[in-house]
């Protein structure tokens, strides 16, 4: 079962136009939904979440229709925010038993047998008496997860979720996700490259408001194969390459700029050509689309 997004629209009442004519279709498993702050995608989220309106276009799960059925839609929707704001001073077990009340789950012995299989799934059978407010930021991450799993959801989103976290707990998380988005459709909205590279079969890139690329990421690196160069360069001329618009991304290499160019043709002395990344194909999507819009 697909989610399709056709032409969605959304303008904040300060003119903010953070989702311009948005269409895109995203089939079962793992789907990253990639952009830069204010790319627009935490509105797209709430709006899939129900949470808020849109202005123009329709969004289908399968028979159900999203912006519509908001009553249906959330009894088969699983939300991760970015942030859930209060971790109150009780138990994990006490939260996800009090969320599968309000979610239905009114049988107790159901309700007991239901929430036991979340910790242990989630990895938090030790930490269960445990207070949500002395967790850490994966605990709460992981717990997020389990609370988002009540009800068999046939849709996951799943809000900007690595920010925070340390690689341990990063990785941790990323098993869990892998693990429950093989029969669902998860879309995991996040500025981390990584994330993406590592999770997901599909992904959207998108920036003010506009989808850039859609499909899956080894194809989007196909076309940029051959137009990627790399620079080893003086800290000094930093500044004058990247008033080229050309430049994709720098990092530190030893503490010295290591600068990526996308170009049909060598950009010029000292360029050799690179094996492009997720993260070229990234930045050069954004580079592109920002340049565009200052040309307009
Ligand atoms: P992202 O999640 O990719 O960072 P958002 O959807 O949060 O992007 O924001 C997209 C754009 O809409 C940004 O320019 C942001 O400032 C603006 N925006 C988000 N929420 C509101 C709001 N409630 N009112 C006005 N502007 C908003």
């Amino acid at each position: 079962m697909d989610l399709v997004i056709e032409g969605l629209s959304k303008t904040y009442g300060n003119g903010v136009k953070a989702l311009d004519n948005v269409s895109l279709t995203i089939p079962k498993g793992m789907f990253g939904l990639l952009g830069p702050n204010g790319a627009g995608k935490s509105s797209l989220m709430r709006i899939l979440a129900t949470l808020q309106e849109a202005d123009a276009g329709s969004v289908m799960l399968g028979d159900i229709d999203v912006l519509k059925d908001k009553d249906q839609v959330r009894r088969t929707l699983g939300y991760l925010p970015q942030e859930f704001g209060v971790y109150p001073k009780v138990s994990a077990y006490e939260m996800l038993d009090h969320i599968a009340l309000l979610k239905g789950v009114t049988a107790k012995g159901e309700r007991k047998g239901l929430v036991d299989a979340l910790l242990q799934r989630v990895n938090l059978w030790d930490q269960r008496k445990r207070r949500l407010s002395g967790f850490s930021g994966g605990m709460k991450q992981r717990f997020g997860i389990a609370q988002s799993l009540i009800g068999e959801p046939r849709l996951i989103i799943v809000d900007e979720p690595t920010a925070g976290l340390d690689p341990g707990e990063r990785n941790r998380f990323y098993n869990l996700l892998t693990e429950i988005g093989e029969n669902v459709v998860v879309i995991l909205s996040t500025h981390i490259v990584q994330d993406v590279k590592e999770l997901c079969g599909n992904m959207a890139i998108i920036n003010k408001g506009k989808l850039l690329y859609a499909g899956p990421p080894d194809e989007s690196l196909k076309s940029i194969q051959g137009k990627v160069w790399e620079k080893h360069i003086a800290k000094s001329e930093l500044d004058g390459y990247a008033a080229t618009g050309k430049l994709i991304s720098n990092r530190l290499v030893a503490g010295r700029p290591v600068i990526h160019i996308l170009s049909d043709e060598r950009p010029g002395e000292g360029f050799s050509s690179a094996e492009p990344g997720l993260e070229d194909v990234f930045f050069g999507a954004i580079s592109r689309s920002n340049a565009e819009n200052a040309a307009r």
